[in-house]
């Protein structure tokens, strides 16, 4: 049995309900995992309903979006996670990104400021929080010990370097993250304990067939499966998300059981 879980990022102060809505018509009843940033600034280069914005927009302060998600939240047709604080990037001397999670790698108050985060979601949207996703999916050491200090899970997608701490859990974890994508051509899917917190990568190939072949690995290992998308780009990229809406379809009549992803931590 493949749990299917979607995870959405990006959420945010600037997010119309009704582009939430659209996108995901045809599945409804499914409920997506939204992860939310707390306080936008510029997703630059990413969600294009930030761009420009230099001050930082508490989701909270957008009542049609809250209204909304605590809706679905309270029949059970969504989850939310923490993504960030205000996703912004700064740019190194070659004007190359850096994304949030690297460029406060070495705050000190870090662990600190994602805790409250962390509370003031809880807060707005009357909902535990228990997982976090990196901005870009993108973290280092640090932040990974902010994440577990304050009782989170991680959603993320592996890096090339060992930058987890260093546990015999966190090393056999990377060899089998790196067998899998050596040998098998697609990110280890499932949950991965390392003692401290679980993670769960999200893929961010939305191929049908890619998918298709994902799911039938997942269904023979007994694994769950999780899919990484925005709303922003499915909404401007409609004909590009067609083979993915349909392998939606394949997985559930397929019996894929559709999960939310703080579900998948408990
Ligand atoms: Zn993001």
């Amino acid at each position: 049995m493949v749990k299917l879980i979607i995870r959405d990022d990006d959420c945010n102060f600037f997010t119309r309900p009704e582009d939430l809505e659209y996108v995901y018509r045809s599945i409804s009843d499914f409920p997506v995992t939204f992860a939310v940033v707390p306080e936008v600034t510029d997703v630059y280069g990413g969600c294009p309903d930030t761009i420009n914005n230099t001050t930082p927009r508490p989701v909270g302060e957008n009542k049609k979006l809250v209204t909304y998600l605590k809706q679905k939240l309270e029949e059970g047709k969504c989850d939310i996670t923490l993504h960030g604080v205000y996703h912004g990037y700064k740019f190194d001397k070659d004007g190359k990104k850096i994304p949030e999670m690297i460029w406060r790698n070495n705050e000190p108050d870090l662990c600190e400021n994602l805790g409250r985060c962390k509370k003031y979601l809880e807060e707005t949207f009357d909902y535990p929080i228990n997982c976090f996703v990196a901005p870009s999916n993108r973290i280092l050491k640090e932040g990974v010990r902010a994440v577990y200090s304050n009782g989170m899970n991680y959603s993320g997608i592996i890096a090339s370097s060992f930058n987890r701490e260093f546990s015999l859990k966190s090393f056999v974890n990377y060899i089998k993250r790196w067998s899998i994508r050596l040998f098998l051509g697609f990110p280890y899917p499932g949950v991965m304990n390392y003692g401290t917190h679980l993670e769960m990568n999200a893929t961010n190939r939305t191929s049908y067939d890619f998918l298709k072949k994902l799911f039938h690995y997942c269904d023979k290992h007994d694994m769950s499966l999780a899919i990484n998308v925005h709303y922003w780009h499915i909404r401007d990229n409609e004909e590009h998300y067609k083979g993915f809406f349909d392998f939606i379809d394949y997985a559930l009549a397929h019996g894929a059981v559709p999960t939310r992803m703080s579900d998948c931590f408990k």
